[in-house]
């Protein structure tokens, strides 16, 4: 049956393919009795799932991965124990003969129980565990619903594969190689959380807060995606598949026609120069950024570095990585953030519980709070600026104190390689991230200390509105254009060239081809965004006249209607 869903765009272009399903942790389950009758049954389709699932546990050892055997051979094993914990493996037997509860409940009830024994352990990397007990009772359920085998072991090869998620962290997403996947939809999501951040690094199309994709698609459904429009569809027919597929290869030839502009100047009609700069999540990622003739790396989120993995860099490891970036771009500016750790990107095993993530102990904070963790990133990034063109980015500053700490921190470094002899760029860039309202609205003790500022769009709108930006329940809020944000940013960039301090916007609104005019016409001259959009916003520079675009948005600042922002905001791009 074909059907249609609508969702938030996160990173463009058109994809066709099958689906393939990645099973998520919700255990809603429905609960009733059943009648005296029916318990034996019932009791012997629990027993029949339990078997099915060790079969298919026996299933998945012999056809694991060969390049993981041994990380996939320690997560059968815990999983085959887990299943075979009394709690999962008799618990849920006995709850149905002694309740007559369906098997369902009682595997939920006792998935529950289990899981707050792991909840009481103090070791941060068993009380995780619990997500595993959750995923061995979604198998379990799965077998017990009929359709087990949501998660092939085995990708197709012979056709393009959509992803189609509940939900997929951050960490889940790095992990996909380029064209691993020929999309990526979830139910969960906003366009400027950290997963979608990264979607767009891998050049592949996304759609998220999809709300019901996961339950409503079936393994193999063959779908449309259109990154552009945020609109997927399930199954279609001929006609609309051939429309498709034309509109698919006008979008490439398109994309290829902007990389023609690769070597080009961004110059404004007028001679303005403007830097176009990519933002990173790897070192490799600068093959990509090149190809795409950015001028430079204007964010490297270092803290990509720090996930999925059970160990953390130490100082090799890490400066490694930050020389192959530096060298890589040939002399160009890479600007290395440190780590930006908690909320949605956590440490392996050193998960935090807080009440407010995007509140709580993060980037700088957490830097600052993680002295050892720090001192070790600063020592590697303070080693790589002898082999490029390297500056420092301070994420999240939010007062002046943390940023006297910080400068501390690099000092006491610095003095370290000094006394052990170790090269490092004496005049070195020190900059941070505007991105938090309170260090917008007090600059000029920022601008005063640092050599350079960037915005961090996507966390300025989040605390300036009050908006979780992972949360897409209130994503709709979620708004670039409130009046509030565009006085907050057009404030830094003034201030900042008033005071001669170089200023970027590292956002994503930086990226959006909408917003290239209105930025441009408030004094910015630098941008970073994900690599394949720099042709894009290249050429809107390249048909952009500074003298043009000046009074019009001094009219959209002084408005502080959405609509009549809107209205002007076409013209202005027009
Ligand atoms: C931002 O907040 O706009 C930013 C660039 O940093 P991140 O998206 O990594 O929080
Ligand atoms: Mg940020």
């Amino acid at each position: 049956m074909i059907f249609t869903l609508h969702g938030i765009a996160v990173s463009s272009g058109i994809a066709i393919g099958h689906a393939h399903l990645l099973s998520h942790n919700s255990l809603e389950v429905e609960h009733y009795t059943l009648p005296k009758a029916f318990i034996v049954d019932e009791i012997a389709r629990f027993d029949a799932a339990l078997q099915a699932t060790r079969r298919e546990f026996a299933g998945l050892r012999s056809n694991r991965p060969s390049y993981a055997a041994a990380e996939f051979d320690a997560f059968l094993e815990l999983h085959q124990m887990i299943l075979d914990d009394p709690l999962l493996s008799i618990g849920p037997r006995e709850m149905v003969e002694r309740e007559h509860c369906n098997a369902e409940w009682a595997i939920k009830v006792q998935t529950d129980a289990l899981a707050a024994q792991f909840d009481e352990f103090e070791d941060a990397y068993l009380r995780e565990r619990q997500a595993d007990v959750k995923q061995v009772a979604e198998r379990l359920l799965k077998q017990l619903s009929g359709q087990p085998g949501h998660q092939p072991t085995h990708l197709r090869h012979d056709v393009e594969t959509i992803l189609v998620a509940h939900d997929l962290s951050p960490a889940d997403m790095i992990q996909y190689k380029p064209q691993q996947f020929a999309a990526f939809i979830t139910d969960a999501g906003s366009a400027t959380s950290h997963t979608a951040i990264v979607a767009r690094s891998l050049n592949t199309p996304c759609v998220v807060g999809l709300h019901h994709a996961r339950e409503l698609i079936r393994e193999d459904d063959l779908l449309i995606l259109d990154g552009e429009q945020g609109v997927l569809i399930v199954n279609p027919d001929k006609a609309i598949l051939a429309e498709y597929r034309l509109l698919q290869s006008e979008w490439e030839l398109e994309r290829k026609k902007l990389k023609r502009l690769r070597t080009a100047r961004a110059n404004t009609l007028d001679g303005a120069v403007i830097e176009l700069h990519a933002n990173i999540e790897k070192p490799e990622d600068i093959i990509e950024a090149r190809e795409n003739g950015a001028t430079g790396v204007g964010l490297f989120r270092s803290e990509f570095l720090f996930l999925n993995r059970d160990e953390l860099p130490n100082e090799e490891e890490q400066f490694e990585a930050y020389r192959a970036a530096a060298s890589g771009m040939n002399g160009q500016p890479v600007t290395i953030r440190t780590f930006d750790l908690g909320a949605d990107k956590q440490i392996k095993g050193a998960e935090r519980v807080a009440s407010n993530p995007a509140l709580g102990l993060r980037a700088i904070r957490l830097c600052l709070a993680e002295p050892q963790l720090f001192r070790t990133q600063l020592r590697a990034l303070l080693r790589a600026t002898h082999y490029g063109n390297v500056k420092i980015l301070i994420p999240m500053l939010s007062c002046v104190s943390e940023l006297n700490q910080t400068l501390q921190f690099i000092a006491a470094t610095r003095q370290e390689l000094d006394i052990e002899g170790i090269p490092y760029d004496r005049g070195v860039k020190i900059g941070g991230m505007i991105e938090i309202p309170a260090a917008a609205l007090s600059l000029n003790v920022f601008a005063r200390q640092l050599d350079f500022l960037s915005i961090g769009t996507n966390d300025l709108i989040q605390y300036t509105l009050a908006i979780d930006r992972t949360d897409e329940d209130v994503a709709h809020l979620y708004d670039p254009l409130h009046p509030a944000v565009l006085h907050l940013l057009s404030h830094v960039i003034g201030t900042a060239n008033k005071l001669g301090v170089p200023i970027s916007v590292c956002g994503e609104m930086a990226g959006e081809l909408a917003y290239t005019r209105l930025f441009l016409g408030m004094g910015l001259r630098q941008f970073s965004m994900f690599s394949a959009q720099v042709p894009t916003i290249k050429q809107r520079v390249l048909t952009t006249s500074l003298r043009e675009i000046g009074q019009l948005t001094q009219k959209i600042m002084r408005t502080d209607d959405p609509m009549k922002i809107r209205e002007l905001l076409d013209k202005l791009n027009d």
